[in-house]
């Protein structure tokens, strides 16, 4: 096939496409986590004593005996056995973005040859997958490459189905011999021990009684886009790289805004039905769907749950978006930009933090002792992102993301946080001493006037905050669509923890200088706010002005790309944040430093291949066919006396100069690797790799305009964005 043909066939096919035959959806009592093996299974499967057990180490991490593990690992594989399981797997979450599993059979032979089924709770507990090819950051040398994975207890087990068969899933940590994190849990799970250590001090001393371990909770609006895979399969860039490398704007993109909560097209609408239904059997509470702001965008949230189980969740949600896409003649894009000139995709992640004693501790509550202890709380969270807000940027930096933030649609690069109105000026007054006395002299009561007026939402008129309260909750909308939630999720709890215990021990003597709770209580809120307070934002975040203002008035950081933001994992400050919390060794850090520069690098790489690769082997072809086509033309016109104009072909021989220019000289600089440092080699990526790849791009979109459409090999902008 040659020039356009691909793209015409692909067309035809997808205009006649059906949505594909599914099940009719059986009601949501009748799966619901059927393929879970939760409490209530195991309610069900196990003794009372290993039941309360398990229950016990469920909601507060205590560590499970082993005798108890084994009781575990049998009725775990009773009931998958059951269910058609004969493979089982430990998934863990390396350092990347994505999830490892090692797949073993339940069987064993026997001594006369046959076979039975075993499945131990050591077996259960832990497994050992060959571990020198997961990225470690020279944690692990080669030659002491193992590395192993244990059950998460806290996180359950599940059973997933493919044409292959069933496997049971088991949720695991992974960790080097010598006991070091190697995956994105550990830290997420020591974060919360962090912060529950934190926050309970400060709670004690604010007169709680009763104190049930705390933990942080996850909900995360997942963007992603939806293309046709016909479409893809002649797109390597979209295969690759995820993302379009090339690609003229449309005649029509987003700018009708016709598309978000539109009516779902009727395809995608099956995908979203099918999707679910997988979802809810896995006991993932998928809630809401709809469209977005781009042609082609889509969004899923669940609904809020456990910050490790969310995470663990957010996995399985990415993986089961490609798959269940896939099914559906899809090719479903996580990547933050896929399409240059439309809106991004980015994952919002709601957090908050509380226990079942005291509930949800970012909630305004109904009691001045309640709001004192959400202020304290919220003013925590101020101080966290003012102090690590470079930290909260490492955390959401990839390549990818940085194509997204400080542009139109997304937040900037610069963490800031916003309160909304009331919020805003309570705080405002705290930090100008006006909230210390009353009219009449008193201090105020911090009851129901100030705080249960609060609008609930107040958060969403801002949209173009990068971290907003929004009623009982904080979101973090600067986090990339095809990350794992861990690492934020870490990065928060951390700085909260660090926070809750700068608080406890001022909040300790300012009580016992004072008689009153509320006036100790201000009072270290004033001096928060004084040191912090320049992080609050409630203006427009996208404007020139706020980018001039957070960096020269406010002092904060404006970290555009991932080679500026990721040396944040270097600063002592955040060395020794992590060092006192106990959430990542200085060795731990220093190696997702490593292994984060070294993926940024990678896909950096790859990107630059595949430009060199495609406008070599696909666009120039096209251009100098059109040349030659257009050639050939003028001068048999000539022949016989008619005088065309040749200015079209001088303009495309122009674009194809100056492409393959910038080509060369992009192909000169791939093998570069002559660096000091990582840092001066990320440097090199974003400020002459990446204006390269942009300058290669520029030409050959302007060629797309110019060269016949039967000639143009890759589907375009407007195929892509609206063929469904
Ligand atoms: P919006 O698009 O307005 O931001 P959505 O309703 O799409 O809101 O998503 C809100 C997300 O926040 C959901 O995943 C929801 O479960 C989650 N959420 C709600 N309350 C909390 C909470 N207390 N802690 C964490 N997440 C929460
Ligand atoms: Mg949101």
């Amino acid at each position: 096939m040659s020039g356009n043909q691909p793209r015409m066939l692909a067309i035809t096919e997808i205009n006649n496409r059906e949505p594909v035959a599914v099940e009719m959806p059986e009601s949501l009592s009748k799966i619901w986590a059927t393929d879970v093996f939760n409490l209530a299974t195991m309610e069900e499967a196990l003794s009372k004593n290993a039941f309360k057990a398990m229950k016990n180490t469920v909601q507060t991490g205590a560590a499970l005996d082993p005798g108890t593990a084994d009781v575990v690992a049998a009725a775990m594989k009773d009931w998958a056995i059951a269910k058609g399981v004969k493979f089982f797997s430990h998934i863990f979450y390396p350092m990347t973005n994505a999830t490892a599993e090692k797949h073993d059979g339940f069987i064993i032979t026997n001594s006369d040859g046959g076979a039975i089924t075993e499945f131990t709770g050591s077996l259960l507990i832990k497994g050992e997958p060959d571990g020198s090819s997961f990225p470690n950051g020279s944690l692990r040398m080669t030659n002491a490459a193992r590395g192993y994975t244990a059950w998460d207890p806290t996180s359950p087990a599940y059973i997933m189905h493919t044409d292959n068969g069933a496997t049971l899933m088991i949720p695991s940590v992974f960790m080097s011999w010598t006991g070091e994190a190697l995956d994105k849990k550990i830290p997420l799970l020591r974060s919360n021990a962090a912060l529950d250590k934190a926050a309970k001090k400060v709670l004690s001393l604010m007169g709680e009684k009763e104190i049930a371990t705390l933990s942080s909770s996850c909900g995360a609006e997942q963007e992603y886009f939806l293309v046709d895979a016909n479409f893809a399969s002649s797109r390597p860039d979209l295969l690759l790289a995820g993302r379009s490398l090339f690609g003229a704007p449309p005649a029509k993109g987003q700018e009708f805004d016709d598309h978000y909560f539109g009516a779902i097209p009727e395809r995608v609408q099956v995908f979203m039905q099918d999707l679910e239904d997988r979802l809810y059997r896995l006991g993932i509470p998928a809630k809401t769907h709809h469209n977005e702001v781009a042609p082609g965008q889509f969004e899923i949230a669940p609904y809020f749950e456990s910050a490790n189980v969310a995470s663990d969740h957010q996995q399985l949600l990415m993986t089961l978006l490609k798959i269940t896409a896939k099914k559906h003649g899809f090719l479903c894009l996580l990547h933050e930009k896929p399409f240059a000139g439309v809106n991004g995709s980015g994952k919002h992640v709601n957090w908050s933090v509380g226990n079942a004693t005291q509930g949800n501790l970012l909630d305004p509550g109904s009691t001045p002792n309640d709001n004192l202890i959400f202020l304290l709380f919220c003013g925590a969270v101020i101080r966290g992102v003012h102090v690590f807000g470079p930290l909260l940027r490492a955390a959401i930096a990839s390549a990818a993301n940085d194509h997204r933030l400080g542009a139109n649609e997304a937040p900037p690069a610069i963490l800031s946080v916003y309160l909304g109105d009331q919020l805003e000026k309570l705080f405002m007054d705290i930090k100008a001493g006006k909230l210390n006395e009353t009219a009449k002299g008193g201090m105020m009561d911090l009851g129901l006037t100030q705080i249960l007026t609060f609008e609930r939402d107040p958060g969403d008129r801002n949209r173009t905050s990068p971290f907003a309260f929004t009623g009982n909750r904080f979101e973090f909308r600067a986090v990339g669509s095809s990350q794992s939630v861990s690492g934020p999720l870490v990065a928060m709890n951390t700085m909260l923890a660090d926070s809750l215990e700068w608080i406890a021990l001022r909040l300790e003597s300012s009580l016992a200088a004072t008689a009153s709770q509320t006036e100790a209580v201000i009072l270290v809120l004033q001096e928060l706010m004084q040191a912090h307070g320049g992080v609050v934002f409630g203006g427009n975040g996208y404007s020139p002005e706020w980018h001039r203002m957070a960096v020269e008035e406010r002092g904060l950081k404006n970290l555009p790309t991932t080679a500026d933001a990721l040396p944040a994992f270097l600063d002592p400050a955040v060395v020794e944040l992590f060092k006192k919390t106990g959430v990542l060794t200085p060795v731990e850090l220093a190696s997702r430093y490593e292994v984060y520069a070294e993926q940024y690098i990678l896909s950096i790489e790859v990107e630059v291949k595949l430009t060199v690769e495609m406008a070599k082997t696909l666009i120039y072809p096209a251009a100098m066919g059109y040349i030659a086509d257009l050639a050939a033309t003028i001068s048999a016109a000539g022949e016989v006396g008619v005088k065309l104009d040749a200015a079209v072909a001088g303009k495309v021989a122009t674009e194809v100069n100056a492409m393959m220019l910038a080509v060369a000289e992009l192909s000169a600089i791939i093998g570069k690797h002559d660096f000091d440092s990582t840092e001066e080699h990320m440097k090199f990526c974003a400020n002459t790799v990446r204006p390269l790849m942009d300058e290669v791009r520029l030409h050959a979109d302007r060629l797309e305009t110019e060269v016949a459409d039967e000639l143009w090999p890759l589907p375009k902008y407007r195929e892509l964005l609206f063929f469904r």
